[in-house]
């Protein structure tokens, strides 16, 4: 082991994705066939360069450790995954004659082939970013599979940096793993750990060979209260791994990294005493622990820079917490982000479009390394050496409290004004036999609002951004394009319609466009997953409707049409989780703005003419916080602003939502809760479950489990999804029963998309009159 301390200032780790997706474009280039693995190396290599250069320039030191590699091709569970080796045997045939694991390997276990299914696919704790999921069984051979992340280490030490290499730790690793199918009932892979660990310190020798003199594993899953294992079998987990890879002679520093939230105090008490020589805290989420022994020998990382959200924020306040760390022993203390940064966009100077009072408020990752590096300056030679940043940060966020628009005179009073009776609509019966007006068949059949997004439709979206469509030609050309949709929508005989929602780009920033209190970036990407990314919208200030905004299209609609068709509008709850919310008042007061824009939207749609109205909520799940003590609080809120933008509808409207995973036994109080008269839901990937879940459950409102998986263009048969029908109307009282698919069909391609309707109307039609003969 090498004795190198660690220097004053990190950050955990950076987008990878490259500003201009530079990586998006590669991969998908590659697996188009367009780019060979060579050409695909050297972009992925010139990004590493460049991001190694642009951290120095932003201040972390070339020399020291300080620059992390968190380069990834896709995924970086899968990058530890595949280095231990531990890919199910369906990948097995994809292995090097010398069983190392290549990137065509890698690439196929995240997408899958026409044999093989990928791995699944899963939300990074309480992010908007997705992992792949280890499969991991008895069977499961670990052996040092890959040599990318020495490689790496070697290319940056031939460019002069010494990079920090990070990979996903042991205990993380297998506890976000599930059973392979060839495993035994019951089986946990945590138990697998012993096996594990001696490929870890190989690979830790590795990355000592390569040049590396600290490694950084993460280890997230020791502040999750949400996972499989529980915090003291975590820990335990996590006390014996870094016995055993601190105990090897030939390392680099270890560095564990807990993101994400305070770490359990059991595994907080493991990291201080394990022969390590750092721990990285979020001290952003999480505060300054209690002192702990075993502390003396080590640097302890203050995850004081929120890596998550893109405020400039409290640069002070954060200093004061760095300074409360030092008093808790360690050998020294050095500023950090609380998570990596590949949570937001890399440069807000990259922004020519926001409003630069805005850009003064906030910091992307670029931003964010300088805030590092400021603090770490002050860590060196005390506070006046930074005194002036600090000033300005406080300046700028005095200036942000002051600013006309982040508190706004006409929002406040409303929302402060508002009663219990503004959260409830009439009772559930009431509403049933003034909904009986629609004149719906049983099993009524609907899809869940979006028609696909045509290449047509996304080339004339840009034509019209870049004006060469007028307003005038674009809003003809949504026009046709609804009418289509409605046309195509009788011809199949659905009878609840939709519009399509061709005019949206995304559901959410659709709305933030056409808000106030919201900001669009033009390069802020983030990564969603694999090459996908997202563009989140700023919510900065108090959010109000300018003006209706889905009334125009959906009174269209109906216009062409006797059947009703459905309002189509995104829930504030996915509307807070899928943009960056202000983070100067509790996310539950924001919701309530928000919901006060819809519920006008939906007062608006009403007076229109329509009858139906959907407020999308598939997020409700995903900001559920890891902590089962932060549950209770955050359900009241987004239950509460959910039930605030609808409750103003009357008995008459039906008030549908949608949510989008099959996780539904774990919040379905909430789901009732939010007392919509109709729910759909996915049901893809376990169809009976979901079923078996709504009625143990007792959910009694109307329920439409997802009967066509839209993830895959595969189309079923009729007897298909009437098998499925039939199995909901045994299990559930038949008028309960909804007939839709998992989700929206924006992704799909029409060939598809027609016959897999076709055959759910005639699936719906067949099991009506078995019933109906039956009865
Ligand atoms: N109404 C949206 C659509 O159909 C819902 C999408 C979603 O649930 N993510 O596209
Ligand atoms: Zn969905």
């Amino acid at each position: 082991m090498t004795d190198a301390t660690f220097p004053a200032g990190t950050i955990l780790g950076y987008p990878r994705i490259g500003p201009r997706r530079e990586l998006k474009r590669a991969v998908e280039a590659h697996w188009a066939g367009d780019l060979d693995l060579e050409g695909l190396e050297q972009v992925a290599a010139d990004l590493r360069r460049r991001t190694r250069r642009r951290l120095a320039a932003l201040g972390l030191g070339a020399g020291d450790s300080a620059i992390p590699d968190t380069f990834s091709f896709y995924d970086q569970v899968l990058d530890a995954a595949a280095t231990v080796g531990a890919l199910p045997q369906r990948f097995a045939d994809l292995r090097a004659a010398d069983g190392t694991i290549p990137l065509t390997a890698y690439f196929t276990a995240a997408r899958g082939d026409r044999e093989r299914a990928p791995l699944e696919m899963t939300k990074w704790f309480d992010t908007n970013y997705h992992y792949l999921v280890p499969e991991i069984g008895p069977e499961t051979r670990f052996a040092l599979s890959s040599d990318r992340f020495a490689r790496q280490v070697a290319e940056a030490r031939a460019d002069g940096v010494v990079v920090r290499p990070v990979i996903v730790g042991p205990v993380t690793l297998l506890a976000l793993a599930k059973a392979t199918d060839a495993a035994p009932e019951g089986f946990d892979p945590l138990s697998r750990l012993d096996e594990l660990l001696p490929v870890y310190r190989a690979l830790l020798a590795a990355m000592r060979a390569a040049g590396a003199e600290w490694v950084q594993l993460d280890e997230p899953a020791l502040v999750s209260e949400s996972l499989p294992a529980s915090p003291a079998a975590l820990a335990e987990a996590a006390a014996r791994a870094y016995a055993l890879l601190g105990d090897a002679a030939d390392r680099p520093a270890v560095l564990v990294a807990a993101g994400y939230g305070r770490l359990s105090a059991e595994a907080w008490r493991a990291l201080a005493a394990a022969p390590i020589e750092a721990v990285a805290l979020d001290l952003h989420r999480g505060g300054v622990p209690e002192p702990a022994p075993g502390l003396d020998g080590k640097t302890l990382v203050g995850g004081v820079i929120d890596g998550r959200n893109v405020w400039r924020g409290d640069l002070a306040a954060a200093w004061e917490r760095l300074d409360a760390l030092r008093a808790l022993g360690a050998r020294a203390v050095a500023a950090g982000t609380s998570t990596s940064l590949q949570h937001v966009p890399h440069d807000v100077a990259d922004e020519p479009d926001l409003d630069p009072r805005l850009v003064s408020w906030l910091a992307f990752a670029d931003q964010k390394v300088q805030q590092v590096a400021t603090l770490a300056t002050g860590l060196q030679v005390g506070r006046e050496g930074i005194a002036d940043e600090l000033a300005a940060a406080s300046a700028a966020l005095a200036d942000r409290h002051a600013a006309p628009g982040v508190r706004d005179g006409a929002v406040r009073p409303r929302a402060a004004a508002l009663s219990p009776d503004d959260y409830s609509r009439a009772a559930a019966a009431t509403r049933e036999s003034a909904q009986r007006e629609l004149g719906l068949p049983v099993l009524p059949t609907t899809t869940i609002g979006s028609f696909p997004q045509t290449g047509d439709i996304r080339r004339a979206r840009a034509a019209a951004a870049r004006g060469e469509l007028t307003a005038a030609q674009y809003d003809g050309f949504l026009r046709d394009e609804i009418r289509r949709v409605i046309e195509l929508q009788e011809r199949l005989g659905l009878d609840v319609l939709v519009h399509g929602e061709a005019e949206r780009n995304d559901m959410v920033q659709y709305f933030a466009e056409n808000l106030d209190g919201f900001a669009v970036t033009r390069n802020g990407w983030v990564q969603s997953y694999g090459s996908r990314a997202t563009r989140p919208s700023i919510l900065w200030g108090d959010v109000s409707r300018p003006a209706p905004i889905t009334v125009g299209w959906s009174a269209y609609a109906q216009s062409l049409t006797a059947a009703p068709v459905k309002g189509m509008l995104t829930g504030p709850v996915t509307i807070l989780a899928w943009s960056f919310v202000r983070d100067d008042q509790p996310l539950g007061e924001t919701a309530d703005q928000v919901a006060l824009a819809l519920r006008d939207e939906i007062a608006d749609l009403e007076a229109a003419g329509i009858r139906i109205i959907q407020v999308d909520e598939p997020a409700l799940r995903e900001l559920l916080p890891l902590k089962s003590a932060d549950q209770p609080h955050y359900l009241e809120w987004s239950v509460g602003a959910f039930r605030l933008a609808t409750a103003g509808a009357v008995p008459a409207t039906q008030v549908h939502t949608h949510l989008c995973y099959s996780e539904f036994a774990v919040v379905i109080d909430a789901i009732a809760a939010l007392d919509a008269d109709v729910t759909s839901i996915e049901a893809a990937r376990s169809r009976g479950e979901v079923i078996g879940d709504i009625r143990s459950s007792g959910f009694a409102r109307g329920v439409g489990p997802g009967v066509y998986d839209i993830h895959s263009p595969r189309v079923p048969s009729v007897d298909e999804i009437a098998g499925l029908l039939r199995r909901a109307v045994t299990e559930l009282p038949i008028g309960q029963v909804w007939v839709n698919p998992d989700c929206g069909l924006k992704t799909r391609g029409y060939a598809e998309t027609v016959a897999s309707l076709e055959n759910l109307v005639s699936a719906a039609r067949a099991v009506r009159e078995e019933v109906a003969v039956r009865a």
